[in-house]
């Protein structure tokens, strides 16, 4: 039956045996959702192959390997974390009595790994090879006694994966969707639906890395699907919007409130910003509603153009929401906009998921009554319980964070409202119709006066000292400084975020207030070290971040970011980064430290950034350097939230599928898609 099939898809992850809402919320995330269908609709993207060994001096180092290995001794030892942190140890024999070293980073745990590895005993034990002159598996990510062994796989689906989450708790996820899925879709009659999923399952349980290519059977299959239900939901979109029965009178205006605004602006706006606003209020005044992106880089200055047009829309009496992705950007948005309001005397409010009881029930009231005209919030703006009394325009800030299906959701809180999306995202002019084909483009591409470019380097991360000696002269002068860190998981049991804790530990030496956020941390930890930061008065001058700092945070002062490994971010991922810096007016560093594995072509992307600020120069450098989703921060840094559509390779389904969404009759069949693909919020005319 559909509708437990449905319902099943529909299911909170955390229901989900051995998941939790802790650990839901951090797979939403990643997945972008925390339903069984979010998880689904991530796939594994490699294959790692643990073969069997059973003399180390076959294996190379690098290599996953699964090994029996005989314990013969503990010991705490090593060097690590300037000789503080010391390693257990644990020596063992191949079967050819050659020495392997099994290593436990997290210290003081000897007794615990003397009973798991008990002294005289053979284990079969998997995990990468470290070092072939001193072999050497630390943190292995499987351990089982020898009549277990088999519980070992031999081909392993790695999923991308978040800080704080190992690929035990993917797979474990995926086991158990599998095995009640047949269940959901027994007497299922529609064959595309139960093809659909056994395309689904083939991705999940890959064989090869072939499997998982762009242009294999079922990876091309899902990727149809997928176009096919996003230029869908363009249609619709489309066909809604141009639609008679939504036509409008134009507001009336009822205030004025436009002069007062422009002259209590503290700056002059840029050529750019002007003709972006003369733009949205020649479609404001349209008896159409107006579908406008406007896209420009960090530090364009789009949130004082969404602030024009929210005014413009409160000079007749409505109401504006503004959406943002993160708790942490509402409330730097909502700090800067209320200012600017109370001086023009508008109410401006901010809704979160963090609001409750009573003041959440005045925010409420006010939104209801009207008196409330520009509210910034979180996804927390279109819950079921809040209602607005005329909700003119919405405002989506970083709308690559978004699917189309939420702008949409916020829209059905008013009367067919004014969108307007916000977006640092560049995308190539050759793929902006397809992937906006509903929307009209502004582009800002003019930053406010006084701004000097960035300047951007790449050295060696093997010159890390030298770096830090010439910080601590920038700092000492007050500058401040973002240090980001890649997510890199090593291994099953390493949740990511161990990078960033030892270079912290590293840099509290030079610096002893430098401060530490990732996405481990709690999230009020989080923002409280952040604001801290943020803060002009606060002693804390460097911070060392995993990449929860790509989007959000403004400090002004931060003239420096020093970008860890980059050669492992895509170049949209880089560009979004060292936006965080160059707000203010002084000079300002972009330092890109690349690892001692860095490949020419990983270098020559590198040069890219260092030539040029233009982010669409950029854009389209990145779409034709690397395959979307090959490298880290691709997510975060939008491209859209396709999950198996890749642009370089799907040019052709790109097409089929835009016709058929034209030209085809929405049937059951679409809806479906609609639902797998949109969360179901949009519907089929
Ligand atoms: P974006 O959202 O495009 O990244 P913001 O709107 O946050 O950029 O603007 C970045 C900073 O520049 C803000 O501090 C803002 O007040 C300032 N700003 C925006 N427009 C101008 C301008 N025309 N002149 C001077 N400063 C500006
Ligand atoms: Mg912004």
């Amino acid at each position: 039956m559909k509708h437990e099939l449905f319902d099943f898809l529909n299911t909170d992850l955390q229901f989900i045996k051995g998941v939790g809402p802790v650990l839901a919320t951090r797979l939403e995330e990643v997945l972008g959702g925390r339903r069984v269908l979010d998880f689904l609709l991530h796939h594994p993207s490699y294959i790692r192959a643990r073969g069997i060994t059973e003399n180390i001096s076959d294996a190379i180092s690098g290599e996953t390997i699964t090994i029996p290995l005989l314990i013969k001794s503990h010991k705490n030892g090593g060097t690590f974390g300037r000789g503080r942190r010391r390693p257990t140890q644990v020596i063992c024999n191949d079967k050819m009595n050659n020495t392997v070293i099994v290593q436990f980073f997290n210290a003081n745990y000897l007794d615990y790994w003397l009973k798991k590895l008990p002294i005289g005993q053979w284990r079969m034990i998997s995990g990468k090879l470290e070092n072939t002159s001193r072999p050497t598996i630390n943190h292995p990510d499987f351990i089982e006694e020898l009549q277990n062994a088999s519980k070992i796989p031999s081909v392993q689906a790695i999923y991308p994966a978040g800080e704080g989450l190992t690929q035990k708790i993917f797979s474990n996820i995926r086991d158990q969707i599998f095995a009640l899925l047949p269940d959901k879709l027994r007497g299922e009659s529609d064959e595309r639906i139960v093809e659909f999923f056994d395309a689904l399952e083939h991705v999940h349980f890959p064989t090869s890395n072939e499997d998982l290519s762009p242009n294999a059977t079922y990876m091309a299959k899902l990727s149809y699907c997928e176009l096919l239900a996003h230029q869908s939901a363009i249609v619709i979109s489309r066909r809604n919007r141009t639609d008679v029965r939504n036509r409008r009178a134009p507001r009336a205006k009822k205030y004025d409130l436009m002069g007062k605004f422009w002259a209590s602006m503290p700056f002059e706006m840029t050529g750019a910003q002007k003709r972006v606003c003369d733009e949205i209020f020649t479609d404001m005044a349209k008896d159409t509603p107006m579908m406008r992106l406007v896209q420009g880089d960090v530090g364009s200055g789009k949130t004082v153009v969404a602030l024009a047009a929210a005014i413009k829309m409160a000079e007749s009496g409505a109401q504006t929401a503004l959406l943002a992705p993160t708790d942490t950007l509402a409330q730097q948005h909502f700090i800067k906009l209320k200012q600017q309001c109370d001086k023009i005397g508008i109410v401006c409010d901010i809704l979160t998921g963090r609001d409750k009881g009573v003041s959440r029930r005045e925010k409420l009231i006010s939104l209801r009554s009207g008196r409330t005209r520009l509210v910034v919030g979180t996804h927390a703006l279109f819950s079921n319980d809040v209602e607005y009394r005329d909700l003119g325009l919405v405002i989506v800030d970083e709308q690559h964070r978004f699917g189309v299906a939420q702008r949409e959701a916020l829209r059905a809180k008013g009367t067919n409202p004014d969108l307007l999306a916000l977006s640092a995202t560049p995308i190539p002019r050759t793929l902006s119709m397809t992937i906006y084909g509903d929307m009209d483009v502004s582009i800002i591409n003019e930053k406010p006066a006084g701004r000097k470019p960035i300047k951007t380097t790449k050295i060696s991360s093997s010159r890390v000292i030298e770096l830090v000696e010439r910080l601590r002269t920038q700092i000492l002068s007050g500058a401040k400084v973002f240090w980001v860190c890649p997510l890199v998981q090593e291994s099953e049991n390493d949740t990511g975020t161990t990078a960033a804790e030892m270079r912290h530990k590293m840099l509290t030496e030079y610096f002893p207030t430098a401060g530490l956020v990732h996405g481990q941390m709690d999230k009020k930890e989080r923002d409280a070290v952040m604001a801290k930061f943020a803060d002009d008065n606060s002693d804390m001058q460097i911070l060392i971040a995993t990449t929860v700092i790509e989007v959000g945070i403004d400090v002004p002062r931060a003239s420096i970011i020093v970008i860890e490994n980059a050669e492992r971010f895509g170049l949209a991922a880089l560009h979004q980064l060292r936006g965080r810096v160059g707000r203010g007016n002084t000079q300002s560093y972009c330092v890109l430290l690349f690892g001692r594995n860095v490949s020419e072509d990983g270098l020559k992307r590198l040069d890219v950034l260092c030539e040029t600020e233009d982010g669409f120069v950029i854009a389209e450098q990145d779409l034709m350097m690397r395959g979307v989703g090959e490298l880290l921060g691709t997510r975060q840094s939008g491209w859209l939230h396709y999950h198996f559509v890749d642009y370089r390779e799907h040019r052709d389904l790109f097409k089929l599928a835009s016709r058929a969404a034209r030209e085809n009759e929405m049937d059951s069949w679409t809806n479906d898609l609609l639902f797998l693909f949109n969360r179901g919020v949009i519907q089929g005319a």
